[in-house]
């Protein structure tokens, strides 16, 4: 599990102050060679629609954590990762310390792609 995880992708339903509220996001990049061969999957753009249906994937407990604590990251998601070429993954897990996820004007996951991604 990633130690924190900060995201730029203000458009996505998911981001709250730059940290992803996510339990579990995907990355993808199966052939990637560098960051911009991949993106979160996980990514849905703001909106009604989306914001119901990713509420079964919301870190309430790390929320609500965050709400309290401005020492410490508390809302970082499991990352599942299908970048086998980056030095981080493994067993298609994420074991990076920090991850940062990249897209500000993202309107769709193939805008967003994982700036820690080192081969
Ligand atoms: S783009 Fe991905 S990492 Fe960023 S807030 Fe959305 S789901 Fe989380
Ligand atoms: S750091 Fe590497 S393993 Fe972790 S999410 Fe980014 S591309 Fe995937």
């Amino acid at each position: 599990m990633a130690y924190s995880l900060s995201c730029n992708c203000t458009n996505c339903v998911n981001n709250e102050r730059g940290l992803c509220e996510a339990n579990n996001i995907n990355v993808s990049g199966m052939n990637a060679h560098a960051s911009q061969g991949t993106q979160c999957d996980t990514f849905m753009e703001k909106g009604l629609k989306n914001a119901f249906s990713s509420m079964s994937n919301i870190n309430v407990a790390g929320e609500l954590k965050q709400l309290y604590s401005n020492a410490s990251i508390e809302m970082a998601p499991n990352i599942r990762c299908s970048a086998l070429n980056c030095r981080y993954n493994s067993n298609q897990m994420c074991t990076a310390s920090d991850v940062k996820i990249d897209g500000t004007r993202a309107i769709t996951s193939s805008k967003t792609c994982c700036d820690t991604f080192i081969e």
